[in-house]
């Protein structure tokens, strides 16, 4: 790197949503000219992208802040936290400047003003793809910002906005982007991402010189014709998303939709979702996943829950169960009830004991550890295309180990498949067949 050459310190914290916001600031401060640096002490400025959602998130954020002002002095902060800039000035009055989620130009103002850009004639050295923070092989694709749902255990819309969606030329135009630059798989992420379009009435773009449509229909289709696995995350089920099945059950595992659904359902029990004013609550959620397993045997329905929401009864609780153990859904997560501050859900009655809440989410864990268990057994002695993440090396050949993942495993958050005696390349698809299993993960051998 010039010596000469202005450095950027960037930390990034917070989920797949605020990661894309960073790669965005820093393919604009690549372009510009600036170099990015992994430490404090080399920077001339550090920009730190926070998250605000849960309070562990906030004091983890507030915290970096606090060791980039000892390390280094000159701060930066946006993100969401950012969007509540009197808490960071209160507990950081030194840092330079704030500003909320996706504020890009905002940054990028603050950035000029601490250092000027550097004139650089290579700006065609960064990438069309822009600058990734994932690995080579996979990528996050933003699809929209913000959310018209008002959820009340959630502060995503008072920190991000209504639902903004991007226009479909531009998403398809980055999705063929990363495609080209060598990206096997795309995970599509937004707060709502079966609503995508509807803020702009679904209004058309093109792609390739031809006219599609702002939505999610046509937006899956239109990437389901890329040389990749197309990954759906967060998709509330509203009706329409009945007509992405047969999508999915068309492209199986080699390119294209996944049969993978993120959906977080967060409760069973009608009156608990009702307090949660969660979007599309009213479906009848175990019939539609009975007709979506019936069109697509292979799909994959991860969900996330919340155990010990304000007013979850042992009765609501037990509804929750058994929605569980009918529905065997195939990942799951689930949080105990947490304040956040801001949130709506803290001020409704009968909060419930902390112990009474973590007891509740071990009784979720163990039910659906055992579905878990099963389900992958049932794996076991078959076939599966995987995309290869990690290799171990071990102390002899037959110990060495690849870590893939199969079209049921979104990276981070699901299971992987341990490939034994292989060290093969990372973004690699592989063929392989099951031969053993656990409760999260699948062990295989290479087949030809
Ligand atoms: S759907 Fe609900 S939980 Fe999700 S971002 Fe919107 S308000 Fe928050």
């Amino acid at each position: 790197m010039d010596i000469n050459q202005p450095k950027v310190g960037f930390v990034s914290l917070g989920c797949p949503k605020a990661l894309v916001d960073s790669e965005r600031i820093l393919t604009q401060l690549k372009t510009e000219g600036y170099g990015i640096v992994p430490d404090y002490d080399g920077a001339d400025v550090v920009v730190i992208n926070t998250c605000g959602f849960i309070d562990s998130a906030v004091k983890e954020s507030l915290d970096t802040i606090g060791e980039a002002l000892q390390e280094n002095g000159k701060v930066i902060v946006t993100g969401c936290l950012g969007a509540d800039a009197d808490k960071v000035l209160e507990a950081h009055p030194g840092v330079l400047a704030v500003t909320g989620p996706h504020a890009y130009e905002a940054v990028m103002g603050a950035v000029h003003e601490q250092l000027k850009p550097p004139h650089d004639p290579y700006l065609d050295l960064v990438p069309p793809q822009g600058i990734k923070l994932t690995p080579k092989h996979y990528a996050y694709l933003k699809i929209s910002e913000g959310c018209n749902h008002r959820c009340t255990f959630c502060i995503i819309p008072s920190l991000r906005g209504d639902l903004v969606s991007r226009p479909i030329g531009d998403v398809m135009q980055e999705a063929e982007n990363l495609v080209n630059s060598g990206v096997k798989e795309l995970l599509v992420v937004s707060q709502d991402t079966s609503a995508y379009g509807i803020d702009t009435k679904y209004q058309t773009g093109f792609w390739n010189g031809r006219p599609v449509k702002s939505h999610i229909q046509q937006l899956s289709e239109s990437l389901g014709e890329l040389d990749a696995w197309v990954r759906l995350h967060y998709v509330y089920p509203y009706p329409h998303v009945d007509k992405l099945i047969p999508l999915m059950a068309e492209n199986a595992e080699n390119k294209g939709i996944l049969p993978y659904l993120d959906i977080p359902f967060q409760h069973a029990s009608h009156r608990i979702l009702k307090d949660m004013r969660r979007p599309a609550h009213a479906e009848k959620v175990l019939t539609r996943i009975a007709a979506w397993r019936a069109m697509c045997p292979d799909i994959t329905i991860r969900s996330t829950f919340i155990a010990g929401f304000p007013g979850e009864t042992e009765e609501d609780f037990e509804t929750l169960l058994s929605f569980l153990r009918e529905a065997q859904l195939d990942r799951v997560g689930c949080f105990a009830y947490s304040e956040v501050e801001g949130a709506v859900s803290n001020d409704l009655p009968n909060h419930v004991p902390e112990d009474e809440k973590q007891y509740r989410l071990e009784r979720f864990m163990e039910v659906q550890a055992e579905i878990s268990a099963n389900k992958l057994a049932a794996k076991v002695g078959k076939r599966m295309r995987v995309l290869t993440d990690d290799t171990q090396q071990g102390d002899t050949e037959a110990e060495d180990i690849t870590i893939a993942r199969s079209s049921a495993d979104a990276p981070e958050i699901d299971g992987a498949v341990y490939i034994e005696g292989e060290l093969l390349e990372p973004g690699q698809f592989a063929e392989v067949e099951i031969t053993h299993s656990d409760e999260h993960d699948l062990w295989a051998k290479l087949v030809d």
